[in-house]
């Protein structure tokens, strides 16, 4: 994917000064922390409009960054920002850092006035309801740099969800709320496709992996994670299983051009053991995933994903460590957490589940690696979709769990449980979640402007008080934006 840069000026400069600008504004463009695609400097409506038709064509452009290196009157951007479909970042930036003070005349003055040609075009992009991000400040600020490259990752997020496709092996978990959802409102909002396959056309092919490739799968695993003995013993035929789920699941995947697929433990048709390592590994190789049916999550996954690599993963709310002054969330689920956020190898072993009626299911169990991280659910509201995020720190568990068979992270939330979890129940946000250490809030606060989501974030200044009110503040405000 690639970032257009684009440079507006007029033509009342004349020709010196407009190759001045360009070449500035090439010189700004290299500065920039990430490769973009640089156009020639824009001088009028029909030039403007044009080039935003063709970032909207260009399946490669994930986005558009705007500078007015001089003034460029904004009328002639009206029906350029009209048009655009793109996520955009206005950069008010300029080519020098210092003023020359003891040399400064109107020609620079003339030629560097991005401080006004800027607010001529914050003005028109206001007015016009454009969304955008606004980025102050020079180039070779690194803290500038980085808010480009969190943008870059939010448009890189929003690029995949536009085309995602996500396959569902059965349907909702019964009776189950909150992982519902309005699927045609979700491909008209996200972009995303969400269709329903039946398992056992997830079976045949699972049934037909080779021995071949069931055999060097089974040593691919041998060589990654520390295997249990019994399954490379006497359980062995269960550890050959699953990588045919693996193999099955996988060939099922590439073969629709599906990136996130859901399950569901009530809906297993042929299926021996409830997959378990196959989707922990799906995960971990950039697959978006959701249990019991929840493809919003599998999205919200995915999202995260092509966002940035590694470090993220299935998560839910699991149990709670209640001590005062020290409590804890226990995430987890049935099987499915993505080693990518493993602090060391993960273990592959084999127990009964309880759930689910089938074989005892092979899984990888680890503790998550400690650090900042960040949980983020998407909840339908009835009307129109809700992004709840918390800030969390996630911990070694304080003891050893030898007890407990499947992967986990444990995590203090900011401000403290209390708040986090009573924030998170009144914004009606799901049990099912993603856990990021490499995705944060700011990606999440440019990713929901780009598609015009809300977004509440539960952080070490939230109060239940306030929070309670920017809900209600939200609501009536994403009510009137939706218009009648
Ligand atoms: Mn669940």
């Amino acid at each position: 994917m690639k970032i257009w840069f684009l440079t507006g000026s007029q033509g009342l400069y004349g020709e010196d000064t407009l190759n001045q600008v360009a070449e500035q504004s090439q010189r700004i463009a290299e500065q920039l922390p990430l490769a973009v695609e640089w156009k020639p400097v824009l001088t009028d409506a029909a030039a403007i409009r044009r080039v935003m038709l063709e970032a909207n064509a260009d399946d490669s452009c994930a986005g558009v960054i705007a500078w007015m290196h001089t003034f460029s009157p904004a009328k002639m951007w009206i029906a350029g920002l009209d048009a655009l479909r793109k996520p955009l970042l206005h950069l008010h930036t300029q080519a020098n850092v210092e003023l020359p003070w003891s040399s400064i005349d109107m020609d620079f003055m003339n030629l560097n006035q991005a401080a006004h040609g800027d607010r001529e075009f914050g003005h028109i992009q206001t007015r016009l309801g454009v969304p955008r991000k606004t980025v102050a400040g020079h180039v070779s600020d690194p803290a500038v740099g980085e808010r480009i490259l969190t943008w870059e990752r939010a448009a890189k997020g929003l690029a995949e969800v536009r085309t995602l496709k996500l396959a569902r092996f059965g349907d909702n978990m019964r009776d189950v709320a909150v992982t519902e959802g309005d699927k045609v409102e979700a491909q008209l909002r996200f972009g995303v496709s969400v269709n329903t396959y039946g398992v056992n056309d997830l079976v045949e092919v699972v049934d037909a992996a080779s021995e071949a490739d069931v055999t060097a799968l089974v040593k691919e695993y041998a060589e990654q994670y520390t295997v249990a003995p019994e399954l490379l013993g006497e359980r062995n035929e269960s550890l050959r299983y699953a990588a045919r789920i693996e193999l099955g699941l996988r060939g099922f995947l590439e073969a629709g051009g599906f990136k996130a697929f859901t399950t569901n433990f009530e809906d297993l048709g042929g299926l021996r053991q409830l997959p378990g390592l196959a989707v922990q590994r799906l995960m971990a190789d950039g697959y978006g995933f959701g249990g019991e049916g929840d493809w919003k999550t599998s999205v919200l996954l995915r999202t995260l994903k092509a966002m940035a690599p590694g470090g993220t993963s299935f998560m839910e709310d699991y149990t709670y460590h209640l001590t005062p002054g020290q409590e804890l969330i226990l995430g987890a689920h049935m099987l499915e957490v993505c080693p990518s956020i493993a602090a060391g190898t993960p273990s592959c072993e084999i127990h009964p589940l309880g759930i689910g009626g089938r074989e005892d299911p092979v899984r990888l169990v680890f503790d998550a690696e400690p650090g900042p991280g960040i949980v983020v659910g998407l909840a339908d509201m009835g009307d129109r979709f809700r992004l709840v995020a918390n800030e969390i720190d996630i911990v070694s568990p304080p003891e050893p769990l030898p007890k407990l068979p499947v992967a986990r992270a444990v995590w203090r939330p900011h401000p403290n449980l209390r708040t986090s979890t009573e924030s998170w129940l009144t914004a009606g946000a799901p049990h099912h979640t993603v856990l990021s250490q490499v995705v944060g809030r700011d990606e999440l606060t440019d990713f929901a402007d780009m598609l015009g989501v809300e977004l509440v974030v539960i952080d070490a200044e939230t109060t239940t008080e306030r929070f309670a009110k920017e809900l209600r503040w939200n609501q009536a405000y994403y009510r009137l934006a939706q218009g009648f």
